[in-house]
């Protein structure tokens, strides 16, 4: 039996990345993840000003 390679895009560049062999899911990196963290974190410390 074949391991079926789930791919998905990035939420942050877009980027086709495979699912499974990705530790920074579901971003293709961990810049990709990092910067969406900060974002949140940015948009967070907005709300409570
Ligand atoms: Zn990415």
């Amino acid at each position: 039996m074949k391991k079926q390679i789930i791919n998905v895009f990035c939420p942050y560049c877009r980027k086709l990345t495979q699912w499974n062999l990705n530790k920074w899911r579901p971003f293709c990196s961990q810049r990709c993840q990092l910067i969406d963290l900060a974002k949140w974190t940015a948009n967070d410390r907005d709300m409570k000003k």
